[in-house]
């Protein structure tokens, strides 16, 4: 068995979907999981529609809905002509759903009425890939992965309940498969014991398909994605680029910490626990080979590259020239976690205690607010933080070039390093 992810872009259009067909046609015969994200922009749309209804403004909302209902329709309407009535009808059962919630007022926390409006994006997907496939000879059985998916009520980062999901898919998506080559269901979302819709974090597809690969056993997972491959830096700041065939589990959680954005970050533990090798490939060209990545070592890896912009630089001084102690160091964390921030490098001196962080300005107001009652802060903006793995000589010069560096840190393995 197999696990295939479809992200957003990859059923975009009508033209994305029937590609999404072609992709799946030679593999007729195997087993195969299909998980589905929303079509395009639609998590954004919705995130929207979430935001007018909690703000009351029910109009908004309703309209902003609309629109995103008449993509849907507009979609399946070119794609299918035999399955076209039965698909609308569910799209319709969807959409009343989340109607009845907007007609509402917003009684319960924000985040709530966010996953129960933003999970039905992956139903209206997979509804129409479904019944597409279907119609063009492409049998497949279509799941609402709340039935399978039980999580806690952490809405917007709903956890998975191992122990209840994985004797879900054994009891109620294995047998599945004695009938069907494929069963297709939504990325993203899951649902509590109550029933309510959640989601896993944005992004969370990857991570939805890594639990289903892992619970199935799955031979391999397939992210297929509109990229040729893993790069060893984001070729929109990079252009020269090069692919990287091969890595291992651990560079790419490595990557991710310092935010490469390749890969949701929680998607790799699942299947390491059970050595299953995950292959980024295109859906533009399926032919070519993409990236594998796996449990053993890679050699010869190039210089990977991580480049962060918008950084913010906090300087916290002792205002008596007293030590950095553990006690003020603890006492700062505390802020970290209090305002939901997450320091990309800290570094402590003497008396002064640096932390680089991602410039989200309101909170970092409010961090700074807060720290400067135990310190003396100065903030500095509009930096970049650059971080290079497996780095030499020649990498560091040329992308070090005019700039400035206000911080380094490094390991034999991996230099960071702030630049102005
Ligand atoms: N549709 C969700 C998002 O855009 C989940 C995903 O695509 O993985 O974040
Ligand atoms: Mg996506």
């Amino acid at each position: 068995m197999k696990v295939f992810k479809f992200g957003g872009a990859s059923v975009n259009s009508v033209e994305r979907i029937q590609n999404l067909a072609r992709i799946l046609q030679p593999y007729s015969g195997e087993k195969i999981m299909v998980i589905i994200s929303a079509m395009g922009k639609t998590t954004n749309a919705l995130e929207k529609v979430a935001e007018a209804f909690f703000a009351g403004k029910k109009e908004e909302a309703l309209g902003l809905f609309e629109q995103v209902k008449q993509q849907h329709l507009t979609t399946a309407k070119y794609l299918l002509v035999t399955g076209y009535l039965a698909c609308e009808r569910q799209l319709r059962d969807f959409f009343t759903e989340a109607e009845w919630l907007l007609h509402d007022q917003p009684v319960r926390e924000y985040d709530y009425y966010y996953d129960q409006l933003v999970s039905t994006g992956e139903l209206f997907s997979t509804a129409i890939v479904s019944a597409f496939l279907t119609e063009t000879g492409i049998p497949n059985h279509w799941v609402d992965v709340r039935d399978i998916f039980r999580t806690d009520d952490d809405f917007r980062d709903a956890e998975i309940d191992w122990a209840y999901t994985s004797a879900s898919v054994k009891e109620d998506i294995m047998p599945l498969f004695n009938n069907h080559n494929i069963v297709l269901t939504q990325g993203f979302i899951g649902s509590t014991d109550e029933n309510e819709s959640t989601t896993l974090g944005r992004e969370g597809s990857d991570y939805s398909a890594a639990v289903f690969a892992n619970m199935l056993d799955a031979e391999s997972q397939t992210i297929w994605k509109d990229v040729v491959s893993v790069m060893n830096a984001d070729p929109k700041q990079f252009p020269e680029a090069v692919s990287v065939p091969e890595l291992n589990y651990n560079e790419v959680i490595e990557m991710a910490y310092y935010g490469a954005q390749i890969i949701h970050p929680k998607t790799i533990k699942p299947l390491q626990n059970k050595d299953i090798p995950l292959l980024v490939k295109s859906f533009i060209d399926p032919a070519l080979p993409g990236t594998v990545i796996h449990n053993k070592a890679v050699p010869h890896l190039p210089p990977i590259i991580v480049l962060k912009e918008q950084q913010v630089l906090l300087e916290m001084r002792s205002r008596d020239f007293s030590f950095i102690g553990e006690h003020l160091v603890g006492q700062l964390y505390h802020l970290f976690e209090k305002w939901h921030l997450k320091p990309n490098l800290t570094q402590n001196g003497a008396i002064s205690f640096l932390c680089v962080l991602d410039d989200k300005q309101e909170k970092i107001g409010k961090l700074a607010q807060d720290a400067a009652q135990l310190a003396d802060v100065q903030i500095k903006r509009d930096l970049s933080l650059l971080t290079i793995r497996h780095y030499d000589q020649p990498v560091l010069e040329q992308l070090t070039k005019g700039k400035q560096i206000l911080l380094r840190q490094q390991t034999p393995e991996t230099i960071q390093l702030l630049l102005a």
